[in-house]
């Protein structure tokens, strides 16, 4: 059977047309997940559903799935797909794509009039970032059985709201359980967040596994004063000490690169205000790097510098939460067939490794699960000036389709 055809033009269009939902001044979208803009995006891409003649099914975590039916409706499914959350703000790409993507792929089918065996479903998961509700990848860790689901719904953002709560009020908390079903295989188009395809002048990425990671939740405490008459000297500035070590850990990123990257990433001081000397400072580091001595030599050093901080400023400064992700490896005979099938298509491909997390980690516990990358304008992403190409886009859109069908096409 002759190679098909993605519909490039409508690919792009979708991406650019999603993109509005939430749209920024610089070209990105601000759409965190269960808000009103998340909303629109999922309704926007169910009436996309629907037009392409797909069953839409919403499940208790907000994921949505659209079911193309196969010959034999008992087998299980191939699922393909990404998330449409963002950062705040996000780009364009960065999650629309995969979903965008494998709908393409659908309609490429449809258009074909090709009836799988097994059915296929194009998914968005729900809070792929992270970015409003923590952790991320959280509606594929339910659905995969890595969370807990009243748990999940209990999960509160900043101001207090809850998954739960968030997930009723936009009408995407749906009635179909979450996950405990049987999945045949999952497919994930992504851009690749970083420049290694670019600088290798390849199209498509063939991921075979990730990185190590390491999230530090760390603490300064030090004590409150007026912060116009305490006199300099006994001042215990949480702040401070906290960004001496926020400074410490950028040098020990610069000291572990290019393959190690450590930065604080997040900060909330108390009392926050003009007239007082903050006296708590909770803040947390992401550290990764392709190897788990590297990890741990980087690790080693924060805990060290927080040592000689306290030392010399007498701040208390701790670890109160931390989280380590070993490195996940994708099923090594679908990751070569992602270079064969690129081979076929006549687009350059190399193996390729993710630092990011991905809902495709989630599946890859429960079903053989391909990661497929494609390249980023200078390896930017969660930025309004992520950018991608639509040749890019198309060239991954077509791997995704020809996965897909491969394995939609399998009797047993
Ligand atoms: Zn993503």
């Amino acid at each position: 059977m002759p190679a098909l055809a993605i519909n490039r033009d409508r690919l792009w269009s979708d991406l650019m047309t999603l993109g509005c939902l939430g749209a920024t001044p610089r070209g990105g979208s601000d759409r965190l997940s269960l808000t009103d803009a998340d909303r629109d995006a999922r309704n926007l891409f169910v009436h996309w559903c629907a037009e392409a003649g797909l069953a839409v099914t919403i499940d208790a975590m907000g994921n949505v799935f659209g079911r193309r039916e196969g010959a034999d409706p008992s087998l299980p499914p191939v699922l393909a797909g990404s998330h449409l959350d963002t950062q705040q703000p996000g780009g364009k790409f960065d999650g629309p794509l995969g979903v965008l993507a494998a709908l393409a792929a659908v309609r490429a089918m449809n258009a074909a009039g090709i009836v799988t065996q097994r059915a296929v479903e194009v998914v968005n998961w729900t809070n792929e970032e992270g970015a409003r509700f923590a952790p991320g990848l959280m509606g594929s860790g339910v659905f995969a059985g890595k969370l807990d689901l009243a748990a999940t719904h209990a999960t509160a953002d900043r101001g207090g709201a809850t998954v739960g709560a968030e997930l009723a009020r936009i009408g995407y908390r749906g009635a179909a359980p979450c996950g405990g079903r049987a999945v045949d295989s999952y497919f994930e188009l992504h851009i690749e967040q970083g420049p290694v395809l670019e600088a290798a002048g390849r199209v498509i990425g063939a991921v075979t596994g990730s990185h190590y990671m390491l999230y530090l939740g760390l603490e300064c405490l030090g004590e409150n004063g007026h912060a116009q008459s305490l006199p300099q000297a006994r001042r215990r500035n949480a702040l401070y000490g906290a960004s001496r070590l926020v400074a410490e850990i950028e040098a020990i990123g610069d000291a572990h690169a290019p393959a190690g990257t450590a930065s604080a990433i997040t900060m909330d001081v108390w009392p926050n205000n003009r007239i007082n000397i903050a006296h708590r400072a909770v803040f947390a580091a992401s550290v990764v790097h392709p190897a788990r001595e590297g990890v741990e030599a980087m690790e080693a050093a924060i805990l060290a510098a927080m040592a000689r901080i306290a030392d010399e400023t007498g701040l208390a400064l701790s670890v109160v939460s931390r989280m380590r992700r070993d490195p996940i490896v994708f099923d090594a005979g679908l990751a070569e067939e992602t270079l064969r099938l690129a081979a076929a298509r006549g687009h350059s491909a190399m193996p390729a490794l993710t630092r990011p997390g991905h809902d495709a980690f989630n599946l890859s516990a429960i079903c053989p699960t391909a990661l497929i990358f494609v390249p980023c304008l200078d390896g930017v992403s969660h930025s309004e000036l992520e950018r991608a190409s639509l040749e890019h886009c198309a060239a991954g859109a077509e791997i995704l389709l020809d996965h897909m069908l491969n394995r939609a096409g399998r009797a047993n």
